[in-house]
């Protein structure tokens, strides 16, 4: 499927081994709890610490895929919305749980020298929210979240919140509320980082107005060549990059072509992937804004050549074969994330 050499395989491999590999988002937390009342797949029958043939990530295959830092997003499954905060801490203590069981091969770190520390023995683990519900208005709680590690917040999910309106909220022309004004204001403050993926058109300008810190996006990729209200325009991507953010490209089906088109037989590849990011270099003029945001256990079906976490490697070949140096690549990997983390964490 990739077009390359013995030499660039090898060359590509050895870059991967290297580089500091960071991944921004994946749902594996639904798709290994015992009780998940939603969740993508088969969940339920994994665990993290088990490799397994089903869903997308678990210890061993992150290792597999070289995968240095893993952003685990902790989202509360929409039944539980009236008890969301409850909730919300079932889910962080069955992950420092989880956490406690695997500390020989993964630890949580919330602050970057943990990163390098770790890189190269253990994978680093960030803790994250999807969907500002469990905050319930009130920035107490998010104050008591990020002392339990939180370091990046992606303000809503497919719904409205008390921050904004998701994507779902297709015609809304509501950006931020109040509250939500004051939630990036608070992350700014405690420094989490702002994700701005899944919120709506004109809950993305205000975030970026709003926020002092650079914004990411942690899964979506670009709306012009797939064109999903999760995907950001080629606007959107120039103004997120004038504000030293990042984007991490997203692997799900849905998200890198138009869904009529898988419904009509065509599979994304990785190849597919690469597109999205050769596109958003193009928009930019540079790779300083592309990350990783695979969205593993979160949606079904992954680009061919990337169907687990343990293929990330085939991104990489698929990257030196496209002609980019090894810099870019090292930066696309992690390097960009890795610079906002710096510049965002306290
Ligand atoms: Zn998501």
């Amino acid at each position: 499927m990739i077009q390359i050499t013995k030499d660039q395989e090898e060359r590509a491999l050895e870059l991967h081994k290297r580089s500091l590999v960071i991944d921004f988002h994946c749902d594996a937390i639904l798709a290994t709890l015992p009780d998940a009342a939603f969740t993508i797949g088969s969940g339920q029958k994994r665990t993290l610490a088990e490799r397994s043939t089903e869903g997308h990530v678990d210890i061993p295959r992150l290792f597999e895929g070289g995968v240095d830092c893993q952003v685990f997003a902790h989202f509360v499954e929409p039944i539980y919305n009236p008890i969301a905060p409850q909730r919300m801490l079932q889910l962080m203590g069955y992950f420092i749980s989880e956490l406690e069981k695997n500390s020989e091969k993964i630890d949580m770190v919330t602050r970057a020298e943990e990163i390098y520390k770790n890189h190269g023995k253990k994978i680093s683990i960030i803790m994250g929210i999807e969907g500002g519900e469990a905050i319930d208005q009130d920035l107490r709680l998010l104050k008591v979240y990020h002392k339990l590690g939180l370091r990046t917040l992606t303000l809503c999910w497919n719904n409205r919140n008390a921050i904004a309106d998701g994507a779902r909220q297709q015609r809304s022309k509501s950006g931020l509320t109040e509250f939500g004004i004051s939630v990036v204001e608070e992350c700014n403050k405690l420094g989490i980082i702002v994700d701005v993926s899944h919120i709506t058109d004109p809950g993305f300008w205000d975030a970026l107005d709003v926020s002092k810190d650079p914004v990411i996006a942690s899964h979506s990729n670009c709306r012009s060549l797939c064109p999903s209200m999760r995907n950001l325009t080629d606007e959107m991507i120039k103004a997120l990059s004038e504000r030293d953010g990042v984007m991490g490209v997203n692997f799900g089906h849905f998200f890198l072509i138009e869904q009529k088109e898988v419904t009509n037989g065509r599979i994304p590849t990785v190849e597919t992937v690469v597109d999205h990011i050769d596109h958003i270099r193009e928009v930019t003029g540079s790779v300083d804004n592309i990350g990783l945001g695979s969205d593993y256990d979160g949606f079904p079906n992954m680009a061919q050549g990337l169907e687990d976490v343990s293929k990330l490697p085939n991104l990489t070949k698929a990257l030196v074969a496209r002609g980019y140096s090894d810099q870019e690549i090292e930066k696309i990997l992690g390097g960009n994330f890795l610079r906002v983390i710096k510049r965002v964490w306290k």
